[in-house]
């Protein structure tokens, strides 16, 4: 198979299926794929037999879930439009309002599907002002006590989405303990909550069944359905990026340029100023890998090989799923990597390649 390519291996990602089926058993929560970390849907056949559904960020995410994800679909956007509303009722079983703004907007129109509002906590677990959903002057959720206690009676819940790759369980305690203290007397009045996504829950180390049972506190607490809307999570170390090196140099370093992009095929780590992963980074030889883009920082990280790259050799950059195969783009016009699966029983299959009309169709 011509690299570049994405490979999903169902046999990495299956750990991780099953301790989200484990995390739903042991605490009676539901498990929705966030589709804005992961929405590569030929792989959803699998994943949708270990969780419950899909979760949203638009209008397109919506429709994609309904299609292609058996189960629920809960719609969440930071804000819908006037003309996608009848679409969103339409593919969904509940929406989630961002704001009692728009709450209100489309009070009427909505107001025989299940409502939800998503509850901005004030705190959060990430350490990127960019990403983190109670930086100073969010948008990202109600905070306004006074205002939430206007629409009770219009919804049946809510949603908190403030941890972001969060794997210390202490502080998810103590984040949602503090959920329950602003809050509790809302959530009373709820039948279901989001507790949004970003628990580090498939990770080696980190205390299943203590989560587990948290969650299960909570909702016997409040008599409430409790979700988790995990993204990163399910698709962790499950894919790399299948690259080739093209030609190397030396330049008071050693360089390798290979057939792909940072900038246009793992976006994220350009954006967070993080290192690409290569395994297992072991060996005499420094090298520094590049991307083929004309961007002068395009570069996915510096490993170590055992022996001096040539043009030919193969690599794999690790965790190459989640923000990664969503954000892909034709930035240079650098050929798109394809994405193949390799299935349970070892055979690799190609589910998609882009070529030069794909390209051209992007724009007009
Ligand atoms: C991003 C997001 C998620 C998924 O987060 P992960 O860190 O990928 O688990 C879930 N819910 C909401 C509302 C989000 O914005």
């Amino acid at each position: 198979m011509q690299t570049p390519y994405y490979l999903i291996d169902k046999s990495r990602l299956l750990p991780n299926l099953e301790k989200v089926a484990y995390l739903r058993e042991r605490s009676g929560a539901k498990a929705l794929l966030a589709l804005k970390c992961f929405a590569t849907w030929s792989v959803f056949d699998l994943i949708s037999d270990y969780l419950d559904g899909t979760t949203s960020s638009s209008l397109f995410e919506v429709k994609l879930g309904r299609e292609k994800f058996p189960g629920e679909t809960h719609a969440y956007s930071v804000a819908w439009a006037d003309h996608e509303m009848a679409d969103v009722i339409a593919n969904s079983d509940k929406i989630i309002f961002n704001s009692v703004g728009q709450l209100n907007r489309f009070a009427q129109q909505t107001s025989n599907h299940t409502r939800g509002l998503r509850i901005n906590p004030g705190v959060s677990t990430s350490d990127f002002d960019l990403a983190d959903p109670s930086r100073p002057f969010s948008r990202l959720g109600e905070s306004d006590m006074d205002a939430i206690a206007k629409v009770l009676d219009q919804i049946s819940g809510f949603m908190f989405h403030n941890n972001c790759e969060n794997d210390d369980f202490d502080r998810f305690d103590e984040m949602l303990t503090g959920i329950e203290d602003r809050f509790g007397a809302f959530i009373h009045q709820m039948d279901w909550i989001s507790l949004g996504g970003g628990i580090h829950f498939t990770g080696a180390d980190y205390p299943l069944d203590q989560l587990a049972d948290r969650l299960r506190q909570f909702a016997d607490k409040f008599s409430v359905q409790v979700y988790l809307e995990p993204g990163e999570a399910v698709i962790t170390n499950s894919t790399t990026l299948e690259v080739t090196v093209l030609d190397t140099l030396f330049n008071g370093k050693n360089l390798a340029i290979v057939d792909s992009s940072i900038e246009a095929h793992m976006l994220d780590l350009l954006i967070y100023r993080e290192s690409a992963k290569l395994l297992p980074n072991d060996g005499p030889e420094e090298w520094m890998i590049c991307g083929k883009s004309c961007l002068a920082g395009d570069i996915f990280g510096e490993f170590r090989f055992p022996a001096a790259l040539q043009p030919g050799d193969r690599l794999s950059i690790q965790d190459a799923a989640g923000y990664t195969m969503v954000k892909k783009n034709w930035f240079n016009g650098v050929k798109m990597p394809a994405i193949a699966i390799k299935e349970l029983d070892g055979s690799t299959r190609l589910v998609r390649d882009f070529d030069y009309a794909d390209f051209v169709a992007a724009l007009s």
